[in-house]
């Protein structure tokens, strides 16, 4: 849509508000409103002020004014707020020079685009993330939840909810058990469609929804791929289309990695492809269907796995979930079939066009302009270097003795270790000016302080479980 067709649809659908959204550098949507009848066509060119200060991460920015550029080909009127509303996802810029803001995710994702389309390797990135989320039931729609109480579970090591003297809970889906009855296990068949429907009506192409392999709630919804920023903004209508009617049928919905003990965790298997001309660039005649360009792809992700895990995996619940026998990939290694690898080749389809990669680390908590420009970047080296990605591991990685593991290297166990890790290597990311000093620097920063040793530093409820008594 140009600025003029978001005009025309304000004054066709009786518009009443503008929601103005961006992405902060740790990964919430943020928004802002102005009222329709203020939006012009010069809204579109000079942008929209507003106080950068208090955004998570922009702090350090000297000029706190700044400026918010409405993309026009966003326009979505949101299906939630109860006022029409036309909401479009914005850039960020410096309202003194004009440029772009290098801590601005999108920004950089942006720049990751077209620093690929620049080395003439590709003109096209494609990412399909499966997201995955639980479903809980939210405390303040049940009065009832208040009259249980937590008692430990001695065989699950975990506090859990409930009365002791509990119903029969036999129906329920057990820990790892529910991939993929159909109802009445699943409870919760009806309020993905209703996702659906809403995420349909926000232009949103969906191919499945399914509940997912963790007990009662775990679910997935699949959007078709797209175009890397494309697909960036619609995970974030994704994540909103989700959590709101989640709200509305009286429960909340988290994209957090790892909420339960003992159960499945929650990825978001990442697929990619590069195309040019028309052509994917990933088939070809050799392992899987692949062609060198896609091995060498491998090759570069694999060995900046460490590193790029600080962006695809970037909470300290993050490596709760990348741990064995969770279906999360813990050893860094390529196969055809094995979902313990990090980096899978999906065989379904044998139509070179369908020939893509997955990598299976990341999940929903991380910011998907950084964690695509990253993984993107890495591709990119492999690539540029032609680094070889070694022999696949199709045996069960879970499977292999103590010696044969020893050579296979392992996924980052703590959010400090990836940390550690993009500090000492992100050469890869500085090319074309994509991830800047500043924004590594400052995310490292922010990562270590404000989350990792946040957590380090405060006794965790096990901890009592283990200690009080000592
Ligand atoms: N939930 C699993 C994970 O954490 C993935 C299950 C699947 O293969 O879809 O990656
Ligand atoms: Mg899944
Ligand atoms: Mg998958």
């Amino acid at each position: 849509m140009t600025p003029r067709e978001v005009l025309a649809l304000i004054r066709e659908k009786e518009v009443k508000s503008v929601d103005l959204r961006f992405m902060d550098f740790p990964g919430i949507w943020q928004h802002f409103a102005v009222p329709a009848e203020t939006i012009s066509e010069e809204t579109f060119e000079e942008g929209l002020g507003f106080d950068g200060s208090s955004i998570r991460g922009w702090q350090a920015i000297n000029e706190s004014d700044m400026l918010v550029m409405p993309d026009s080909h966003t326009a979505i009127i949101d299906p939630f707020l109860k006022h029409t509303t036309v909401a479009m996802i914005c850039n960020i810029q410096d309202p003194l020079t004009k440029e772009d803001y290098t801590r601005d995710p999108r920004n950089v994702a942006r720049k990751a685009v077209n620093y690929a389309k620049s080395t003439g390797i590709c003109d096209t990135v494609y990412m399909g993330p499966e997201s995955e989320f639980f479903v809980f039931d939210d405390v303040r729609f049940d009065q009832n939840e208040h009259e249980g109480y937590y008692h430990l579970d001695s065989a699950e090591g975990q506090w859990n909810r409930g009365k002791i003297e509990s119903p029969n809970l036999g129906h329920k889906i057990r820990y790892k058990e529910g991939y993929f009855p159909v109802p009445p296990s699943d409870s919760m068949a009806d309020l993905r469609t209703e996702m659906v429907l809403k995420l349909i009506e926000c232009g949103i192409e969906v191919e499945a929804q399914h509940h997912e392999v963790a007990t009662a709630g775990q679910m997935e919804i699949d959007m078709k791929f797209n175009e890397l920023i494309k697909i960036s903004d619609q995970l974030l209508w994704y994540k909103y289309v989700v959590k709101n009617v989640a709200r509305s049928y009286g429960k909340t919905a988290t994209f957090m990695p790892k909420p339960v003990f003992m159960d499945n965790g929650s990825g978001m298997h990442t697929h990619m492809s590069l195309w040019k001309g028309g052509d994917p660039l990933f088939a070809g005649s050799g392992y899987a269907g692949l062609s060198d360009i896609a091995m060498y792809a491998i090759g570069g992700i694999l060995k900046h796995a460490k590193a790029i895990c600080a962006f695809t995996n970037p909470t300290t619940n993050s490596y709760k979930r990348l741990v064995p026998g969770y279906e999360a990939p813990v050893n860094l290694a390529y196969s055809r079939r094995n979902r313990s690898a990090a980096v899978r080749i999906p065989v379904y389809s044998p139509s070179p066009k369908a020939k893509r990669l997955e990598f299976r680390c990341p999940d929903s908590s991380c910011n998907p302009y950084l964690a695509f420009s990253a993984l993107l970047m890495a591709g990119l080296d492999g690539i540029q270097n032609k680094i070889d990605p070694g022999e696949p591991l199709d045996k069960d990685i879970y499977d292999l003795t103590p010696e044969e593991l020893k050579e296979v290297p392992q996924a980052p166990s703590s959010l400090e270790e990836a940390l550690d890790n993009l500090e000492n290597d992100h050469e890869f990311l500085l090319k074309g000016d994509v991830f800047t000093e500043d924004v590594l620097s400052t995310w490292i920063w922010y990562k270590r302080e404000k989350e990792a040793d946040a957590i380090r530093l405060r006794p965790h409820p096990y901890e009592f479980c283990l200690y009080y008594d000592i």
